[in-house]
C-alpha cells in the first residue's frame, strides 16, 4: 500500500516540496524527498527510456531509471519524474516515459514536459542558494555550481540564464 497521496488533488510545486521535505543540505538529497513523499525509486537495466514514472491502482508511486546514465543526467530524471507526482499529472494506471534527448532545452511542446522539467530545475537548484552561491562566493563558475548542486554543467548554466545571473 502507498501513502495514498492524491497528488492530483492537492498538487505541490518544488518550493512547497523543498519546504516540506528538504533538510537543507547540498546537493539536495533527492532519494530522501522521494521517501518522505511515497515515492519508490528502482533502477532497471532493461529500460527502454532514461526513466518512467507511474502511479498505481493502490496509489503507489514508483520511479524507475536507466542506471547507466551519468549522476546528473539520473538526478535530473528523478527529479523531473517527481515532478510529474508533485504536479498531479498521473491518472491510476497511468505511466509516463522519459526519452534521451536533452529535454530541458525546452525543445519539448508537451506542457507536462516542460512543467516537470522546470520543476527539476526548481527542485534541483533552489533559486535562493543559487542566487547566494553566485552573487556572494568568490571564484563561482558553472562548473563549480554544477558539483555543488549535483547537476549537469548544462543544467546549471540554463538555471543561472532564467534566474538572470547570466545572459544567454
Ligand atoms: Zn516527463
Amino acid at each position: 500500500m502507498g501513502l495514498m497521496i492524491d497528488y492530483s488533488l492537492s498538487p505541490m510545486t518544488a518550493r512547497q516540496v523543498l519546504q516540506k521535505h528538504w533538510d537543507g543540505s547540498l546537493p539536495v538529497n533527492l532519494l530522501h524527498i522521494a521517501k518522505s513523499m511515497g515515492v519508490g525509486v528502482f533502477k532497471s537495466e532493461t529500460l527502454d527510456t532514461i526513466g518512467q514514472v507511474s502511479l498505481d491502482g493502490a496509489g503507489n508511486y514508483k520511479i524507475v531509471i536507466d542506471p547507466n546514465q551519468s549522476k546528473p543526467r539520473r538526478r535530473f530524471t528523478v527529479a523531473h519524474e517527481l515532478g510529474h507526482i508533485a504536479l498531479g499529472h498521473l491518472r491510476p494506471g497511468e505511466t509516463l516515459f522519459r526519452d534521451g534527448v536533452e529535454q530541458f532545452f525546452a525543445t519539448t511542446k508537451d506542457p507536462r514536459e516542460v512543467a516537470a522539467n522546470k520543476f527539476a530545475a526548481q527542485l534541483l537548484m533552489p533559486a535562493e542558494l543559487v542566487k547566494t552561491a553566485f552573487e556572494k562566493m568568490p571564484d563561482m563558475s558553472v562548473q563549480r555550481g554544477a558539483e555543488i548542486f549535483g547537476v549537469s554543467e548544462a543544467a546549471m548554466g540554463y538555471r543561472l540564464i532564467n534566474l538572470g545571473l547570466v545572459r544567454g
